[in-house]
């Protein structure tokens, strides 16, 4: 039946080329490890993690600006990044007890871990304290209960003090002005028990102006904290780096053209909800913006103070990708409907109102024949919401029960931040692809029997 199935596809988003990555999936070994797994499975590139803390650190340097680079471990749970910390002395920006754990347990020093959150358990508290760990505090009774951990442990606790950025006054995280003041004269009152090392905010979104805004304010407060007699001699400016996952024209062809006929079910999103996929300056151009803007670098070397930095998603730019296999296919009027061996749990974007919009590639188990074909990706769930892609993707030919969907660049946050093992589906194992020396070798993240 020769129905063309092209009008109703969503503009196409490729992910921008990856050739080495295009080279390891045509090789058959994606479908190896899913004949082995029988299931989903997410693929991790830890040279890649490697060569973007190399990058943020070399904007450090050309800055002639010291500071330090701390991944923000929720953005991906893999053990991979906890090595390549280890290996390279990055640090790690951790929230909980077990990703402190976790930190640790690889070989993490505790000096190069800095714990952000709000209401950090007293355990929590406890061991980042005994640790040396750098801890962000969020409110004032925070405050208090690091003080008596530090008391009790006979170590005093290195802190920073969560600024609440007034370009975001909503936020729920930080401390605003007259708690600032509260806190700063506490540190001074409690100079045993508390090394005050300076200020930190995170802020939501990705406006490189607005960090260089708020970290020149931060400078400030150092200052101002020194003539309390604290320490005072460092910020952080959090994360928030943008990655770039395509170009700008299809990026702004998919913003102008998409509309809920390119959806299955005739789903419409809000545009603003979408993450954006095209940002001119990303990463550590981002950084580079950031401390050229009103002469920040210049500011932070004068007054002595160094950057700390905790990017998450932009770390992990291009350093994995999730594989699904087709488990069936199925014709609606005008497009298709292809089932995949896992869950939208797997692709995390849909439960913020969203999806992951970077196209999946097709990877045919056959020599592909045929026309072009519009589909959406629907997971092996019995919940009608359960849509991996809800768009129309249009695919090269009609996808096939044994083919393989590859979601590119989905290390940052798509991977585990909403996996769950819904319908007794097994979670997706990730595989780490070693690739030093041009030859590829994969071995599971986490060994079953460790
Ligand atoms: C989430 C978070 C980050 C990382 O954000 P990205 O957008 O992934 O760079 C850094 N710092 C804090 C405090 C965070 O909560």
């Amino acid at each position: 039946m020769a129905v063309t199935h092209t009008p109703a596809a969503a503009p196409p988003l490729p992910a921008h080329p990856d050739p080495q990555l295009d080279a390891i999936l045509s090789s058959g070994l994606p479908h190896e490890l899913s004949y082995a797994f029988d299931g989903p499975f997410h693929l991790l590139l830890p040279d890649r993690f490697d060569a973007n803390v190399a990058s943020f650190t070399q904007v450090l340097n050309e800055a002639g600006v010291e500071g330090r680079v701390y991944y923000a471990k929720k953005a991906n749970k893999a053990a991979a990044w906890m090595d390549c910390c280890a290996l390279s002395g990055t640090g790690v920006d951790v929230a909980s007890a077990g990703e402190l754990r976790d930190a640790l347990s690889h070989g993490v020093r505790g000096e190069h871990v800095v714990v952000t959150g709000p209401a950090k358990t007293d355990g929590l508290l406890r061991v980042a304290v005994l640790q040396g760990c750098l801890i962000a505090v969020d409110a004032l009774d925070e405050l208090e209960r690091i003080l008596a951990q530090a008391r009790a442990a006979t170590r005093p606790a290195r802190i920073l003090l969560r600024r609440l950025p007034a370009a975001q006054p909503h936020s729920r995280f930080g401390l605003d002005d007259t708690e600032l003041e509260a806190a700063l004269a506490r540190c001074a009152q409690a100079q045993d028990a508390v090394v005050m090392e300076g200020f930190s905010f995170h802020l939501s979104g990705y406006d490189p102006l607005l960090r260089a805004e708020l970290a020149g304010e931060l400078v400030e407060l150092c200052l101002k904290a020194r003539a309390l007699g604290l320490q005072a001699d460092r910020i952080s400016i959090g994360g928030g780096f943008a990655v770039d996952y395509t170009d700008a024209e299809h990026w702004e062809r998919f913003l102008r053209e998409q509309r809920p006929e390119h959806y299955h079910a005739g789903k419409s999103f809000n545009p603003g909800d979408f993450y954006p996929y095209h940002s001119p300056v990303a990463g550590p151009d981002a950084l580079r913006t950031i401390l050229t803007t009103d002469g920040l670098a210049g500011r932070l070397r004068e007054a002595g103070v160094k950057l700390l930095l905790e990017p998450g998603r932009a770390l992990l730019d291009r350093a994995g990708c999730t594989v699904f296999r087709v488990q069936g296919v199925k014709d609606r009027s005008g497009y298709g409907i292809v089932t995949v061996d896992g869950s939208s749990l797997s692709l995390s974007e849909q439960w913020f109102n969203s999806e992951y919009l970077p196209d999946p590639v097709l990877l045919p188990a056959h020599e592909p024949q045929g026309e072009p074909y519009a589909a959406c990706v629907g997971g092996a769930t019995c919940l009608e919401s359960d849509m991996v892609t809800w768009r129309k993707v249009r695919f090269p030919t009609r996808p096939a029960v044994g083919d393989l969907l590859v979601y590119p660049n989905t290390a940052g946050y798509q991977m585990d931040s909403n996996e769950s093992p819904f319908h007794d589906l097994p979670l997706p194992p990730k595989v780490v692809l070693d690739t030093a020396g041009g030859t590829t070798h994969w071995r599971l993240d986490r060994h079953p029997l460790a």
